[in-house]
């Protein structure tokens, strides 16, 4: 299995039950690698730190640095501010370097705004996928991602956030996490269906959060969708009970209790990622 979705650096407990912020290393990373038996997990950057929400992840030099010394382990992304001078020059050279995707993609732009449009279309000129999170404040928001997709059509996208995945079911609501029954299949569904270049992740709360709210929804949405979803867990962060994405097993856990055939399992869990990164020339070498 391949966690799609994991970082290393500092970030604070939205939990009530752990006060405070987490902090860990490449060690750390490995030590989850390890007690997990994961095949690889892909790295990533952000671009900028948070000291407002207490966030500090690394950037793409790190990344970097670790895929360097682990290169059988750490699958490295880099990330950018849309606004960065020479942003062509940097994602070549990150490229160079052997990176195989861009994010997360984590900045305050509007997702839609020109800045953000012309580093998706460069994403796209290097072959790397993007991983985006969506919410109100990071990449805001929804309806201008429904207006990215139409007009960014050969970058592929692996999107994420409460943004993205409150748009699971139709009904309207103004929650973040949003509860219960799933009455009819959201926007959410239907862009997965109609591009693609999208696939979702189904790291962090809000993602644990969609694919079980309503468990015949998703088994079904597990099934149907088993070409376009990635499994992630977004450690280090910390879960609502305070313990970490990842070593808590909640994502893989709840995948498991779906029972899905083999072939989906397979493909959310390793062969979806696998196939739309960047190919690894930076080993073949
Ligand atoms: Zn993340």
């Amino acid at each position: 299995m391949i966690d799609a979705h994991t970082h290393i650096g500092r970030v604070k407990s939205w939990s009530r039950k752990l006060i405070g912020t987490v902090e860990t290393g490449l060690p750390e990373l490995l030590e989850y690698v390890e007690s997990q038996n994961l095949e690889k997990v892909v790295l990533l950057p952000v671009a900028r730190s948070y000291p407002d929400i207490g966030e500090d992840i690394v950037k793409t030099d790190s990344v970097l640095k670790a895929y360097s010394l682990h290169p059988d382990k750490i699958i490295p992304f880099c990330a950018f501010n849309p606004e960065d001078s020479g942003l062509r020059e940097k994602i070549r050279e990150a490229v160079k370097n052997g990176c195989r995707g861009f994010g997360e993609h984590k900045v305050e732009t509007r997702v839609n705004d020109e800045r953000n449009i012309n580093l998706f279309r460069l994403c796209g000129e290097h072959g790397l996928p993007i991983l985006i999170h969506i919410d109100n404040r990071f990449n805001p928001d929804f309806e201008g991602f429904k207006e990215v997709v139409s007009k960014v059509e050969e970058t592929v996208f692996i999107v994420h956030g409460p943004g993205w995945w409150a748009q699971i079911g139709g009904e309207k609501t103004s929650e973040v996490y949003p509860r219960g029954r799933i009455s009819e299949p959201g926007e959410a569904v239907r862009i997965l269906e109609e591009h693609r270049n999208v696939y979702a992740d189904i790291s962090a709360f809000s993602g644990l959060n969609a694919i079980s709210r309503d468990r015949d929804f998703g088994r079904r949405f597990l099934s149907r969708m088993s070409d376009k979803l990635v499994y992630g867990t977004d450690f280090p962060c910390i879960n609502p009970d305070g313990l970490q994405f990842g070593p808590d097993r909640s994502h893989i856990s709840l995948l498991e209790s779906y029972n899905l055939d083999e072939e989906a399992f397979r493909k959310i869990t390793r062969e979806n990622i696998l196939k739309i990164l960047r190919p690894d020339e930076h080993n073949a070498r």
